[in-house]
Parts: C-alpha cells; sequence; structure tokens
C-alpha cells in the first residue's frame, strides 16, 4: 500500500509530462501547418483581379507586340518593320487601341521601327522608351524627329527601372546596361532592351534582337529583386543561332517559346540549332511566320495561348535555311518577302491551349492541357 501511494504522485507526474509533451508536440505542428500555408500564400500572390492579354503581331520578319493590361492600358513593343505599318495600326484599332500608354522600340533596326512613326501619328502616346544608341539611319531619324515634334516624353531605357502599367502589371527592365557593348556582332542587337512582364503567377520575357554577350551579362547580373524566370520567352532575335543560349535558357526555364519571324525570311530565321536548344526546355513553341497573330491570356493564375492558324508541331520545330549572310538587320535583300496581307481571323482562332496550375511541392507548375476552341477571344478596350 505504501509503495503504492509512493508511487501514484509519480505515474501522475509522468502523465502530466506525456501529457505536456503531446500538448507541445500538437502546438508545433500548428505551427508548422500554418507556416507552410503562410510559405505558400507567399509564393502564390493573391490573384488578380481581371485579364492580361499580349498579342504578337504578324509583320512579317520583325518584331511587334501590344499588351493589354486589366485596366485597359495599352503597351507596344516595337511596331514592325515599314511595310506591316498598316498591319500595326489596323491591330490597334481592332484590339480598340485608343491610346499607348508607353511604347518601347528595343533597339533602332528598321524590322522593329518600320512601322513606329505611322503608330505615332495613329494614337496618341504618353510614354517613349528607347535604347538610346546612337544610329544614323532615316528611319531612326524620322522617328525620333516625330517623337519631338509630338511632344511625347522620352525616356532612355537602363537595367533597374521599372514600370507599373496599371494594378498588378509590373514591366522591370533588365537591359541595356549602363555601360553598352561595344564590338560585338551587332551592337544595336546586343544593347537592346530586355523587359519582364509580369502579372500574378505569369510571366513573360522580352528580349528584343538579344546577342549572346547581352545574354551573358544578364545570367551574370540576376539578382533576387527581378529573377530571369518566365512562363513565356520570346525568343531573341527571331530565333537566330546567336542568342538563346544554353545558361541563358537555364536561367529563364521558360514554359511556351514565342518567335516572331517572317514567314520564307532570307536570314534563316529560326535556326534549327536554336530550335533545338529550346526543345530541351519548352513545352510548346509559337510562330507567327507559321501561326500568324498569337495572343496570350492571363488572368494571373493561368494562361493561354491562342493562334490565328493551327500548325503541326514537326513543322513549327522545324528550322530555316538562311539565303543571306546577315550583319545585324539592317542589309534587306532584293527579294525580301512582303508580309502577307490576309486580314487575320481571330474569331473560332483553330488553336488554343491552356495551362493550368498544378499544386506540386516546391511550388506551382503549369501544365499544357488541349482546350476546346473557345470563340471571340478578342479584347477592345475604351472604345
Ligand atoms: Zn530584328
Ligand atoms: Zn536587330
Amino acid at each position: 500500500m505504501a509503495r503504492r501511494r509512493g508511487t501514484r504522485p509519480a505515474i501522475q507526474r509522468n502523465q502530466r509530462r506525456t501529457l505536456l509533451v503531446l500538448l507541445l508536440g500538437l502546438l508545433l505542428l500548428i505551427a508548422a501547418v500554418l507556416f507552410h500555408r503562410f510559405e505558400v500564400w507567399r509564393r502564390e500572390p493573391s490573384p488578380p483581379v481581371g485579364e492580361l492579354t499580349i498579342v504578337a503581331l504578324d509583320v512579317g520578319q520583325g518584331d511587334s507586340f501590344l499588351i493589354l493590361t486589366p485596366e485597359r492600358k495599352a503597351v507596344l513593343i516595337d511596331a514592325g518593320p515599314p511595310e506591316a505599318a498598316d498591319r500595326v495600326r489596323e491591330a490597334l484599332t481592332r484590339y480598340g487601341v485608343l491610346q499607348l500608354d508607353l511604347i518601347i522600340a528595343t533597339h533602332p533596326h528598321a524590322d522593329h521601327i518600320g512601322g513606329m512613326v505611322a503608330v505615332l501619328d495613329a494614337v496618341p502616346v504618353r510614354m517613349f522608351l528607347d535604347s538610346g544608341q546612337p544610329y544614323p539611319t532615316r528611319t531612326y531619324t524620322r522617328m525620333l524627329e516625330k517623337i519631338r515634334e509630338k511632344g511625347i516624353r522620352f525616356v532612355v531605357a537602363e537595367a533597374g527601372q521599372e514600370f507599373q502599367i496599371g494594378a498588378g502589371v509590373r514591366l522591370a527592365i533588365l537591359a541595356p546596361f549602363p555601360t553598352r557593348f561595344q564590338g560585338t556582332r551587332s551592337d544595336e542587337n546586343a544593347n537592346s532592351i530586355v523587359a519582364r512582364l509580369s502579372y500574378g503567377a505569369f510571366s513573360i520575357l522580352f528580349t528584343g534582337d538579344s546577342e549572346r554577350e547581352t545574354e551573358d551579362r544578364l545570367v551574370e547580373q540576376e539578382n533576387g529583386t527581378e529573377p530571369l524566370a518566365a512562363r513565356v520567352l520570346k525568343v531573341a532575335h527571331h530565333g537566330s543561332r546567336f542568342s538563346t543560349t544554353r545558361p541563358f535558357l537555364e536561367r529563364v526555364r521558360p514554359e511556351v517559346a514565342l518567335i516572331a519571324c517572317g514567314a520564307d525570311n532570307a536570314y534563316g530565321h529560326p535556326a534549327q540549332e536554336t530550335l533545338d536548344r529550346l526543345r530541351r526546355w519548352v513545352r510548346e513553341l509559337h510562330r507567327t511566320d507559321l501561326e500568324g497573330e498569337i495572343v496570350i491570356r492571363s488572368d494571373g493564375r493561368r494562361y493561354e495561348v491562342h493562334t490565328e492558324r493551327a500548325v503541326a508541331a514537326e513543322d513549327l520545330w522545324r528550322g530555316r535555311r538562311p539565303r543571306l549572310r546577315a550583319k545585324g538587320d539592317s542589309a534587306v535583300p532584293a527579294d525580301w518577302p512582303q508580309p502577307s496581307r490576309a486580314a487575320p481571323d481571330l474569331v473560332g482562332s483553330p488553336a488554343r491551349t491552356r495551362f493550368e496550375p498544378i499544386p506540386r511541392a516546391g511550388g506551382t507548375v503549369y501544365e499544357a492541357r488541349r482546350g476546346p476552341h473557345r470563340r471571340g477571344h478578342r479584347r477592345v478596350l475604351s472604345v
């Protein structure tokens, strides 16, 4: 009895200790769950409201991208070659753009700024971002004169700048660098404006006609505040073999690659070796030369890619052979192909892919899924 009486408090103490340990374990478990939830919440920004639209215009051999934000702000990156001026203006009308909040001229080559004067004459422009490279061509000089004549705010781009295009849409400038490249294969290309547009979990990297040197420095200087990683990569220099290096792709890790180039272009864009490098990374490739106008829409959580024409994957992944030795982009061959004049019919687009967020350990990975065709994906702004 005495022994039993003596052991009872010891048992109670043991029970209390077990209870305490259990309670502590439970608290730790709750803390871990909460922390995990917080981590997830932190990694996934709260879903933005509205839809971001990015249009890769079919301007033949050149670049032109229209960005329409949920707040109906409009940004134009490049304006294609001179012969595509009508096409760019027509697109602005079709998407209901009455004013451009920002124009970016990635670099002064004619296949990027050829249609710019026509655009500046067509709609009011609030701000013009230029790479700031002296370039003594008539096309570039006339563009600068037009900007001055219209009294448009002119800004020279530099890595570190950031544009908030309405709520939730951020455009970060990653290049050109304060010290411009000199003595590269094409300094105009190498000093292209590189910009990363992000909206919620969606991001796209615009690269102009970046050269290998640009990509190397972007990789070197990548910092935590503005990563290179992007869901969609606008492939540099129309898919030429001089850029889209492996170390660069390792950092960008794109899911979708977008190439703007002309059907039957003499430069051999895109190069097969570039496509082979891309194929190791991306789930999908899209090309304006084969698919026509390409529209990407995102609500900040998932995104969809629509194309004007449906093209077999094997054709998309087939590169072109050059018929001309290209030095920069300035030399225009005699048999320069004209951009196709067929009016794009986006209603009832034949090809459409949905990217659904699939939660996985270590973040969210977007899976490509074929969705049913949907009609009428045009976005009309402030008509
Ligand atoms: Zn170009
Ligand atoms: Zn160029």
